[in-house]
């Protein structure tokens, strides 16, 4: 099954400085000059529904756990599979949150919601930011996915990299495909077996 992402399009023609200088082929880290609105709570006009970059390095998750968004036992085994085996080999210090906080300073960074609110049609999942901390990074951000099967590794890990400011092909610096296979599980539409790859681990490291 392959799973179609689609975040809104944020294109101007505002430079911002080149962030990347490593092995990565390409800069798909937030901003890029295909990709660079303010980080702004959702909703807020015109940017709408955005994800940024994370607020530091440490980097911390929640699941809902009651009510009509909770993840079921399968899918809060494959988050943790997907950021014990894929987030927490890079540079970010990735734990779960069993106390998390939805206010203040020092928010819970990701909560994973099994919902479609908010989710485009035609799509599987959406992160947003709930929370900006400031222009570039976001205290809070929210991942939705569908029930009924969709909450597959290869889309987690591909809406986490949202959640820490990775960007599809056609936002990246230099532009490639959304297809791109070096994208590795940023690649949209994405198959379930997808990890970060070199490309977007540079990328993490770089900016973590
Ligand atoms: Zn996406």
């Amino acid at each position: 099954m392959k799973a179609v992402c689609m975040t809104v399009a944020v294109f101007t023609a505002v430079a911002v400085t080149a962030g990347a200088a490593w092995a990565a082929f390409t800069d798909n880290m937030y901003p890029t000059p295909y990709a660079n609105l303010a980080c702004v709570d959702e909703g807020s006009t015109p940017n709408g529904y955005l994800s940024c970059q994370t607020d530091n390095a440490t980097l911390t998750y929640y699941m809902d756990s009651g009510g009509s968004n909770m993840l079921e036992t399968v899918d809060r085994n494959r988050v943790n599979y997907v950021m014990e085996h894929v987030f927490e080999p890079t540079d970010l210090t990735v734990s779960l949150d069993s106390t998390p906080s939805f206010s203040g300073s020092a928010e819970t960074d990701i909560v994973y919601e099994e919902s479609g609110i908010g989710v485009p049609s035609g799509a599987s999942g959406v992160t947003f930011c709930n929370d900006a901390a400031d222009h570039l990074r976001c205290d809070q951000q929210y991942i939705r996915i569908l029930g009924g099967g969709h909450y597959a590794n290869g889309l987690i890990c591909h809406e986490t990299g949202h959640a820490v400011g990775l960007l599809h092909g056609d936002q990246a610096s230099p532009v490639t495909s959304r297809r791109d296979e070096r994208l590795g599980c940023m690649e949209d539409p994405v198959s379930d077996g997808e990890v970060l790859q070199d490309n977007n681990i540079d990328n993490i490291n770089g900016t973590y």
